[in-house]
């Protein structure tokens, strides 16, 4: 019997400023509140977890649209390191962004976790967004899923990657009359997976506990619940993410009620919340078609909605457009980054290659493990047709994410300028990880196969395509 939270852990962990500890007596110390994890953790290992998690990313990239973008994906990311931390568990599998305006997030035994745009974009700060991904956070790191195991005993680890993939999907759907044909398919899967309502009272319980330590107001859980009660009642159906976590009066007052015990004292973050209009102006523009007229007004005094529009009128090609957003505004220092790569894109469109490397190179040696700006140098090397210094940045980010489509997709590039018959290798072997990542696991294990037959001569190259081959091949057929 292990605690999540043991003494020392605590410790280590960093208590935000903003609490008033010396209110919170310490037989009620809620962050000693967290249950002992029992016997439902020897139903599955952690390894065949992984291997669940990670089958279900696949499907869902095959099956659902998500949003690309790696800024936004590392602005995501960073919010939600910063609750799971909290919880000790191993690296997360991925943090995947639905491009679906629905209100909706999920999470997946093994820690994939998914986040709908609609969630982003119906929030009001990043405190109710992190109030969301704290919630689903706790679901993993307390093993709720382990009642839907218990259903589908015995019909092998498939069965239930292909329900947990079928709600993922089911509870997905652009428009409103899909949704609710939709609605009692996922209510039908959603019986055998839907999590108690003990379960939804643990993760608010939990979650809370979880954001408070990483620095957010837990007042906004409670104020995330209204948000959804409203967009519900605004609309004929539930939004999804009621139907697998549903959600009772009782339950927003107990969110309320518990949130108020923590003392929170929350002072308005300035920086915080231009971040929050940054990261939601960005998601509206990934993951819809803009309301252009609506934007051009909001840009004319919000410079976080002049960036997104910038972005939009490249992605069109209206680069003199763009190029008249982007002359007028002056970025504050939580907005530099964003406005060095959206200026750095404007030179790339361009085919101003240098410009657009000086645009972001000071950001990127600031801070060289920040993706997005990691993978833009990069990209722009390969643009300058010097595919060594490509490599020499994507061959580690590729291992720090190696579930990172758009990486393997800048290494399939960079490896297509280099020559001879290792080109050809790379090529394909960079292919297969795209596919496999994208879900398409046959033909990735083919192209794997090509590339195989091409390293023939060269046995340390063959050797770990050998290995990687054997991996894909267990992966796809996983309980056989
Ligand atoms: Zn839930």
């Amino acid at each position: 019997m292990t605690c999540l939270m043991s003494g020392t852990q605590l410790i280590r962990a960093e208590q935000p400023l903003n609490i008033d500890w010396s209110n919170i007596p310490a037989q009620k110390n809620p962050y000693l509140d967290v249950p002992v994890l029992g016997s439902s953790q020897g139903l599955i290992s952690q390894q065949q977890e992984k291997e669940i998690g990670e089958k279900v990313l696949r499907e869902v990239r095959l099956q659902l649209a998500t949003i690309q973008d790696p800024w936004l994906e590392t602005e995501i990311q960073q919010i939600f390191s910063g609750i799971y931390a909290q919880t000790g568990l191993g690296q997360p599998i991925a943090v995947v962004l639905i491009k679906d305006l629905q209100i909706n997030a999920f999470a997946v035994p093994g820690g994939l976790f998914a986040i709908n745009a609609g969630t982003i974009v119906s929030a009001k700060n990043i405190d109710q967004l992190a109030g969301v991904m704290a919630h689903e956070i706790a679901h993993v790191s307390q093993r709720h899923y382990s009642r839907s195991m218990e259903s589908i005993k015995g019909q092998g680890i498939l069965a239930l990657v292909g329900l947990l993939a079928g709600l993922a999907v089911a509870t997905q759907s652009a428009d409103a009359g899909a949704a609710v044909m939709m609605g009692s398919q996922a209510a039908m899967i959603g019986k055998r997976l839907s999590y108690s309502r003990d379960q939804e009272r643990e993760a608010d319980r939990i979650g809370m506990q979880y954001m408070v330590l990483a620095g957010y107001d837990p007042n906004s859980m409670a104020d995330f619940f209204e948000v959804m009660q409203r967009s519900s009642t605004q609309l004929s159906y539930l939004p999804e993410f009621w139907l697998t976590h549903p959600l009772t009066t009782s339950r927003m007052s107990e969110a309320r009620l518990r949130a108020r015990q923590f003392n929170f004292n929350s002072k308005p973050d300035y920086a915080r919340q231009q971040r929050f209009e940054l990261i939601k102006w960005r998601t509206l523009i990934s993951s819809s078609n803009p309301n252009l007229t609506q934007l051009n007004i909001a840009a004319q005094n919000n410079s976080a909605a002049a960036l997104a529009l910038a972005s939009y009128h490249i992605q069109q090609a209206q680069y003199q457009q763009a190029k008249k957003i982007l002359d007028k505004i002056q970025p504050s220092e939580v907005q530099k980054n964003l406005y060095h790569l959206i200026w750095s894109d404007w030179y790339k469109s361009q085919n101003q290659f240098d410009q657009a490397l000086v645009e972001i190179f000071s950001d990127y040696q600031i801070a060289p493990e920040n993706k997005a700006l990691a993978m833009q140098v990069a990209e722009i090397y390969i643009l300058k047709n010097q595919p060594e210094q490509a490599n020499q940045i994507l061959n580690p980010l590729s291992t720090r994410f190696p579930r990172d489509v758009m990486v393997w997709q800048l290494l399939q590039r960079a490896a297509n300028l280099q020559t001879g018959i290792i080109r050809e290798i790379n090529v394909l072997r960079y292919r297969a990880e795209v596919q496999f990542w994208n879900g398409q696991e046959v033909n990735a294990i083919k192209s794997l196969l090509q590339a195989q037959r091409l390293a023939k001569d060269q046995p340390a190259l063959k050797a770990r395509i050998d290995q990687r081959v054997a991996q894909m091949q267990d992966a796809h057929d996983l309980d056989s």
